[in-house]
C-alpha cells in the first residue's frame, strides 16, 4: 500500500531461490524449516499474500545466498543464465509487484559482464546482486573489474550481500562459539564483518577512479559502516599513507538498505552519516518478516518526506522504476 503521499514502498533485499541452483549446491537447504523453504520457493501466492498483509507494493527480487558465486567455472554461466531467465519469467507474471536483479556467474567475469547486460537489456533487470567471495576472492580483484566497467556503461548498481566468512577466519574468529551460538559467524556477526570488509576493498582498490560512476548497495544498515565512517575516514588520512577520503568515496559510490536492520538509533547515525537520499527499504524476506519492518518504519519519528524517500523514493530514482 503505497504512503499518505503516494509513493509505493519499494523493498530491496527479498529473496528466493531457485531449484536447479540449489540443487546443485549440494547441502544449501541444511537445517532450514518446511516454512522457510516453502516461501524462498515461492515467487507468487504465499509471497504476495505476505506483501499485501504487509502493506508492500514491490519486491525486487534476489536470489539467496549461496547464489552464483559458489559455482564452478565450467557450468556457472550456462546454469546462472537458466536462473535468470526462469526469475524474469516470474517477473513476468506480476510486473506491478515483482521486479529482479540478476544473479552472475562471477568466477567466470566476461560472462558475468555479458550476463549482466543480457539481464538488464532483455529482462530489464535492476542490477545484480552478489553473494560474498567467489573462489577465495574479493570483490575488488582486478579480474573482476570488466564487470564493473559493464554495470557502469549500463548505470546499474551491484547489491553486495554477505555471506559465509571464509574457512580460514571461521577458525580463527568463530569456531569455539559456532556450537553455542551458530549465528555468530551469520547474521550476528560474520556476515557483516564480510560484507563491509568488501565494501571498505573497493574503496581502497581505486575502482571508483576507474569508473567514476560505478554504484553498490550494501544492507543491514550499511554494515556497520555508517557507524564508523568517522574513524575510518580519519585513521586512513594520516601521514605515511596513500592520501584518500574514504568518506567522500563511500558516501558516493554506495546505497544502503534497512534489511534485517529496525534500529532508529542505526538509522539516525546513517541519516546524519551518508544522508537520507542513500537509505532505501528492504526487509531480507523471508529470512526477516514482513510486518515488523513495515511497523518500525511507520512509528518512526521522521518527516513524511523522508519516510518516502525510504520508503520508495530513493529506489524509484536509483532503478529508475
Ligand atoms: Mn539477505
Amino acid at each position: 500500500m503505497p504512503t499518505p503521499s503516494g509513493t509505493p514502498v519499494i523493498a530491496l533485499e527479498e529473496h528466493y531461490w531457485d531449484e536447479e541452483l540449489v540443487n546443485h549446491l549440494s547441502g544449501a537447504e541444511g537445517t532450514r524449516s518446511k516454512d522457510l523453504l516453502q516461501r524462498l520457493y515461492d515467487l507468487s501466492d504465499v509471497r504476495l499474500r505476505e506483501m499485501d498483509e504487509a502493506g508492500i507494493d514491490m519486491q525486487i527480487l534476489s536470489h539467496g545466498a549461496p547464489s552464483g558465486q559458489k559455482l564452478e567455472a565450467d557450468v556457472a554461466a550456462s546454469l546462472i543464465r537458466r536462473v535468470n531467465d526462469r526469475l524474469a519469467v516470474a517477473v513476468a507474471r506480476n510486473p506491478s509487484r515483482l521486479q529482479g536483479f540478476a544473479a552472475l556467474p562471477t568466477i567466470v567475469p566476461e560472462a558475468a559482464a555479458d550476463e549482466l547486460e543480457r539481464c538488464v537489456s532483455e529482462h530489464k533487470f535492476h542490477g545484480a546482486m552478489v553473494h560474498g567471495l567467489t573462489n577465495g576472492l574479493f570483490l575488488d580483484d582486478k579480474r573482476f573489474w570488466p564487470i564493473f566497467a559493464r554495470a557502469e556503461k549500463l548505470d546499474v548498481p551491484i547489491y553486495l550481500h554477505p555471506s559465509f566468512p571464509d574457512g580460514r577466519v571461521v577458525d580463527a574468529y568463530y569456531k569455539d562459539y559456532i556450537n553455542d551460538y551458530p549465528m555468530v559467524m551469520r547474521a550476528a556477526w560474520g556476515y557483516t564483518v564480510e560484507a563491509a570488509t568488501q565494501a571498505i576493498r573497493l574503496v581502497l582498490s581505486g575502482v571508483f577512479n576507474e569508473y567514476p560512476n560505478l554504484k553498490f548497495v550494501i544492507g543491514h544498515m550499511g554494515e556497520t559502516l555508517p557507524f564508523l565512517l568517522w574513524r575510518i575516514d580519519q585513521a586512513l588520512s594520516r601521514p605515511g599513507q596513500e592520501s584518500l577520503s574514504f568518506r567522500k568515496t563511500f558516501c558516493d559510490h554506495f546505497w544502503i538498505t534497512t534489511s534485517g536492520n529496525f534500529s532508529t538509533p542505526a538509522l539516525l547515525c546513517s541519516m546524519q552519516e551518508i544522508g537520507i537520499d542513500k537509505i532505501m527499504f528492504a526487509v531480507d524476506w523471508p529470512f526477516v518478516a514482513n510486518p515488523p519492518a513495515m511497523k518500525w518504519m511507520k512509528e518512526l519519528q521522521i518527516s513524511q518526506a523522508d519516510k518516502d524517500k525510504i520508503f520508495g523514493g530513493n529506489a524509484k530514482k536509483l532503478f529508475r522504476l
